[in-house]
């Protein structure tokens, strides 16, 4: 965890912990300063229907459309792609495999994971923490 942290470069992680500690809600803070995972079924973001931008919690960098979103049934906000220049990946061993760590490329804030499990065109599933996100109403 610490090895594909610190591969991310220092980027707008111009606050220091305690600034980010203050700045964001407690479940925010572990999800995207600590890596932590929500509950599924925890964030009203899963069941969001209308259409709009879904934002970085911890710095307001637009990283997903609605048009992406789709329901996975696994319990977190889920999209087959993100907005262009918005995410970045590292690789993730924590649960003693790999997965693809999906993090803002402003503040490096972790917001969830990526899988090749997704739907047509891509494939893909970002399976996303709803507490790092917040919506923007079109
Ligand atoms: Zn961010």
């Amino acid at each position: 965890m610490l090895a594909a942290w610190s591969l991310i470069p220092a980027a707008a992680s111009a606050l220091t912990d305690d600034e980010w500690r203050k700045r964001l809600s407690p479940q925010a803070y572990d999800v995207l300063r600590q890596h932590g995972t929500e509950a599924p079924g925890s964030s009203p973001l899963e069941g969001e229907n209308r259409k709009g931008t879904y934002h970085c919690a911890g710095c307001d960098l637009a990283l997903f459309s609605s048009a992406t979103k789709f329901h996975s049934g696994t319990g977190w906000p889920s999209f087959w792609a993100p907005m262009r220049h918005a995410v970045a990946t590292s690789s993730d061993s924590e649960l003693g495999f790999e997965r693809t760590e999906v993090h803002c490329v402003r503040c490096a804030g972790h917001l969830g994971h990526v899988f090749d499990d997704g739907p047509p065109p891509t494939g893909l599933r970002y399976c996303m923490n709803g507490v790092a996100l917040s919506f923007v109403p079109a």
